[in-house]
């Protein structure tokens, strides 16, 4: 694909702004369309065919962070936030939010292009379809028509228990489950009572998950039971 067929949507509030990367990125060879609005935009990411997107963060409607979580619970498509210095916030830097890059504003125009060709790059190498129902949590994905857990895009093994009760902490993400529920929503009745099972299984899931990646998906609540947060 030539940089010519490239359709980059601006989401940007701040009309100077929009219109400089517009003038720039086509006269870089790309097709941009400029969308101020944060609701209309996650509705057009979706229904449009977008090659890449620039996300300003405070927008009418629908903030930056809240467009980007949602698209990418469908989609793969490269998202580059492009944010003010002074509303950078924690989830941003660290792209839990699933994007791609982010750069400040005010930022020299070589920087912008460069992270650009390198969000191309990037899908280029790894691009696939666009799989339903992924659940994220900072760098997980876990595709439950697979049963199948990715760690940046790297495979992690689960036995099938393992992944069905990281799935059920995924899917009740910042809610903190006691042993007991966990072990009659993972394992059934057959196994009430033995709730020293759980424990045996979050130890698994800790030595897959945050050890490797030296990362923390699953905290204890002492006394009560466990909960991943997102
Ligand atoms: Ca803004």
């Amino acid at each position: 694909m030539t940089t010519a067929t490239r359709k980059i949507l601006i989401v940007e509030d701040e009309w100077k702004i929009a219109r400089f990367l517009q003038i720039e990125l086509e006269h870089e060879g790309f097709t941009t369309v400029i969308e101020a609005n944060g609701r209309n935009a996650l509705d057009r990411i979706i229904q449009e065919n977008f090659d890449l997107v620039l996300l300003d963060l405070m927008l009418p409607e629908m903030d930056g962070v809240e467009i980007c979580r949602r698209v990418r619970a469908v989609s793969q498509l490269p998202i580059i936030m492009v944010t003010a210095k002074d509303d950078i916030d924690d989830k941003v830097k660290g792209l839990d939010i699933g994007a791609d890059d982010y750069i400040t504003k005010p930022f020299a125009l070589p920087e912008l292009l460069a992270r650009i060709r390198a969000a191309f790059r990037k899908h280029t190498v790894t691009e696939q379809p666009a799989e339903k129902n992924v659940l994220n949590i900072k760098n997980l994905a876990l595709f439950p028509n697979r049963y199948e857990a990715e760690i940046d895009g790297q495979p992690v093994e689960l036995t099938k228990k393992e992944y069905d009760l990281l799935e059920y902490l995924v899917r009740n993400k910042n809610v903190v489950l006691n042993r007991e529920h966990i072990l009659q929503e993972v394992w059934g009745y057959e196994y009430m009572g033995d709730t020293n099972v759980v424990d045996v299984y979050i130890r698994y899931l800790r030595s897959k998950l945050d050890e490797p990646f030296e990362q923390k998906y699953i905290h204890t609540v002492r006394g009560v039971g466990y909960v991943v947060k997102d």
